[in-house]
């Protein structure tokens, strides 16, 4: 399949003329279409509630747009609860899914009403000591161990995650938070990031389902919700085939009414924690062609780097590209795509076939809307970019301004360096 922008080249020129590059852009037709298709995909369960992950892209503005389609937060730190707070989510709306948890962040996240999603057996005296008393409604991560495997293929390798309780924990857990006065319960597991298959999300619950009939019997415990999490991926290449979310509702649906319904649990609410889902597709990194190099390869210098877009340096994540423009040119060009960084891993691409790439064009790096701008860094004192959101009616409008180097020296204020600091 053709991968296309969300952009077209005119588009994108006169946004350029406003924000120069480098900068993400953000797509809000395609992120409202989509979270409206993931709702309806599970209307079939009245309870059913997303919250998206925040540490995708902690950006206010798409939270907004999150809100209005009636969509939650789920937050992994301190300022993703400050955020969400900020936002006016209200407490049930916004989950707390954090793992080696700071004492100070459970109490903040108690004090605004999040659900708090523990990560850990130890974590139940913790909490307690933290905050002074259980809360009502509490849920636990789950870790089966062992590897994740659908028929025969290894999905990932939960024994080696450092994340949830043991199924034995599970139980104890549950009698240990029954005790210290929890009253409703939820689960959660993340077992496989990533997923480019209809099936992940149905063997999941599947697992959850069963384990959730199981602490109901041997606990009593008042089971509310299961929280399936995140972990529905996206096809960054381009022969890659995209998830169905209606036949991934429809999947868990099905186990829903074998494992829960004759259980007597036909009320449970189903949770998800989508990050990627949500917002990778629907973001676009903009960055111009500044320099080419001719030695031992091709080279194309951005003025992007690993600093905006860490996947492809970190876990040598491929992201397809489009040179703006040049649509109908042949790919006869091999190159590497590079940033500014003193690190030979900062390559958007290696060994890309693309159309011949002059200076001043603009390459569209496709899919970085989710854990793009997020897990950006400051090495090489580089400075992070902007981020744009294309509305509905295709106008553009600034949602982050970019770093300035007032910013990166601001924690310096200790050091009095900074009165001596000529501004640019
Ligand atoms: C990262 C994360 C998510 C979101 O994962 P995606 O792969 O972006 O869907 C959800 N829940 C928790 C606890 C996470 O750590």
């Amino acid at each position: 399949m053709k991968k296309e922008p969300f952009v077209t080249n005119q588009q994108l020129q006169e946004i350029v003329k406003k924000y120069p590059t480098p900068f993400h852009l953000y797509d809000e037709k395609g992120i409202r279409e989509n979270a409206r298709a993931l709702k309806k995909a599970f209307s079939w369960n009245p309870g059913f509630k997303e919250y998206f992950a925040v540490k995708a892209t902690p950006n206010p503005f798409l939270l907004k747009i999150f809100q209005e389609e009636g969509i939650g937060c789920d937050c992994s730190s301190l300022t993703e609860l400050m955020l969400s707070d900020a936002l006016h989510f209200k407490g049930e709306d916004i989950m707390f899914s954090s793992n080696a948890t700071p004492a100070e962040e459970f109490q903040f996240a108690h004090e605004i009403g999040a659900i708090i999603n523990l990560d850990d057996f130890t974590h139940i005296d913790f909490l307690e000591k933290a905050i002074g008393e259980i809360p009502e409604t509490i849920s636990c991560r789950y870790n089966p161990g062992g590897v994740f495997q659908i028929s025969n293929s290894i999905m990932d390798n939960p024994g080696d995650a450092k994340y949830g309780f043991t199924t034995e924990q599970m139980f104890e857990g549950f009698r240990v938070l029954q005790q210290k006065g929890a009253k409703h319960f939820g689960i959660h597991a993340f077992l496989a990031s990533n997923t480019v298959t209809n099936a992940y999300y149905p063997a999941l619950a599947k697992t959850l389902f069963e384990v959730a009939v199981k602490l109901k019997e041997e606990t009593g415990a008042d089971i509310r919700f299961i929280n399936l999490s995140g972990g529905i991926g996206i096809p960054y290449q381009p022969d890659q085939e995209p998830n169905d979310i209606f036949a991934i509702g429809e999947g868990v649906r099905k186990v829903y009414e074998e494992v829960l319904v004759p259980a007597g649990m036909g009320d449970v609410a189903i949770y998800t924690e989508l990050g990627r889902y949500m917002t990778g597709p629907f973001g676009c990194l903009v960055t111009a062609a500044i320099h080419e190099k001719h030695t031992h390869k091709e080279y194309i210098g951005c003025d992007a780097c690993a600093v905006n877009l860490m996947r492809p340096a970190m876990y040598g994540a491929y992201h397809h590209i489009t040179v703006m423009g040049k649509d109908n040119s042949v790919c006869d060009h091999k190159y590497d795509i590079t940033g500014s960084l003193c690190e030979n891993n900062d390559k958007f691409a290696i060994d890309r076939m693309l159309p011949k790439i002059d200076i001043g064009d603009l390459l569209v790096i496709h899919d970085t809307g989710a854990h793009g701008f997020s897990m950006g860094y400051n090495y090489n004192g580089k400075l992070k970019s902007a981020e744009v959101l294309l509305k509905e009616d295709g106008s553009a409008q600034l949602i982050r301004r970019a770093e300035t180097p007032e910013d990166y020296f601001a924690t310096f204020d200790c050091f009095d360096i900074l009165k001596d600091m000529r501004r640019k």
